[in-house]
C-alpha cells in the first residue's frame, strides 16, 4: 500500500519538477560558479512524493523509500537534461543552439563540461588563471557536483519533510537506527519505564524481549518503537507508537516521544 501510493506521488513530483526544471532551466543553475542550486532543486523537489506518502502512511525513512527518492530525483535530473537536449532551442550558458546543430549527443555533453567550465571560471578572481588542458577536468568536476548535489538534496528533502531530527553539532541528519514492531506491548511499557528511570543496561535486556514478540497477522493491536540517531555523536529521539488493524488499514497514534542525550543514546541504542 504504502509502496504504491509512494509510487505514485514520487512519478507526480517527478514529473512536476521535470517540467519545472526544464522551464526554468534548473539543471545547470550554479551559485558562485559551483553550487549545483538548481540540480539540487531538482532533487528536492522530487522527493516531496515519497516523503507525502511516508507521512501518510507513518512509515519511516527505511533503505527501500529512499532509494525510491533517489530514484525519483535522478529521473527528474535525467529528464531536464535529455529534454533540454531536444529542445528545439538549446540554451547553454549564454549561447543558444537549434537542436539540428547538436546530432550527437557526445558533443551535447563536451558542451555542458565546456560551458560548465567557462561558468567556474568567470565565477574566480581575476588574477587566477586556469590553464586550458586543465578546463576540461573542471568542466567534468562541475557536472559530478550537480549530479551528487541532485541525490545528496534528495536525501535531505526526505529527512526534513519526515521531521527525521538534524544534528547542528555535526551538520547531519539523525539515521534510522531501530524500528521494531512488537506484539508484546508490557514488554514495550516496561522498555520505555526502564529508559526513563535511567536503567539502559536493563533497557537493552528488556528489548530483547520486545523483539522476540513478532506481529501475527491477527493481532489486532501491536506497538511499535522507532529510534533516529545521529550516527556520530550517538544522540538519539525515540518514539513509540500504537498501531492498529482495522479493515484492512493500520492506523498509527502516537504514545510517546523522547530524546536520549549522547550518553544515554549510546548505551540504550547499542547493539
Ligand atoms: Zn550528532
Amino acid at each position: 500500500m504504502t509502496t504504491l501510493l509512494a509510487l505514485i506521488f514520487a512519478a507526480a513530483t517527478t514529473l512536476v519538477m521535470a517540467v519545472v526544471g526544464h522551464r526554468v532551466h534548473l539543471a545547470h543553475f550554479h551559485l558562485i560558479g559551483g553550487i549545483p542550486m538548481g540540480a539540487m532543486a531538482i532533487g528536492a523537489g522530487a522527493a516531496v512524493g515519497v516523503a507525502i506518502a511516508i507521512r501518510l502512511t507513518n512509515t519511516y525513512d527505511t533503505g527501500r523509500f529512499r532509494i525510491l527518492g533517489y530514484l525519483a530525483g535522478f529521473t527528474a535530473y535525467m529528464i531536464v537534461v535529455v529534454t533540454d537536449y531536444v529542445a528545439l532551442q538549446l540554451r547553454v550558458g549564454d549561447r543558444v543552439f537549434p537542436a539540428t546543430e547538436l546530432m550527437n549527443i557526445a558533443r551535447y555533453l563536451m558542451l555542458l563540461v565546456e560551458e560548465g567550465a567557462k561558468a567556474a571560471a568567470s565565477a574566480l578572481p581575476r588574477w587566477v588563471r586556469i590553464p586550458p588542458e586543465v578546463m576540461f577536468w573542471v568542466g567534468m568536476v562541475r557536472l559530478a557536483v550537480e549530479f551528487v548535489g541532485t541525490l545528496v538534496a534528495t536525501g535531505w528533502a526526505i529527512s526534513l519533510l519526515t521531521g527525521v531530527p538534524f544534528c547542528w553539532r555535526n551538520r547531519r541528519f539523525y539515521e534510522l537506527k531501530q524500528l521494531v514492531e512488537s506484539a508484546n506491548t508490557v514488554a514495550v511499557r516496561e522498555w520505555e519505564l526502564a529508559v526513563h528511570q535511567r536503567r539502559p543496561i536493563e533497557a537493552r535486556a528488556i528489548l530483547a524481549r520486545v523483539k522476540a514478540g513478532r506481529v501475527q497477522p491477527q493481532d489486532r493491536m501491536w506497538m511499535r518503537i522507532v529510534a533516529h540517531q545521529c550516527p556520530i555523536c550517538l544522540a538519539a529521539r525515540v518514539r513509540i507508537e500504537k498501531r492498529k488493524r482495522s479493515a484492512g488499514w493500520v492506523r498509527t497514534e502516537p504514545q510517546d516521544e523522547f530524546l536520549l542525550d549522547e550518553a544515554r543514546g549510546s548505551v540504550v541504542l547499542a547493539t
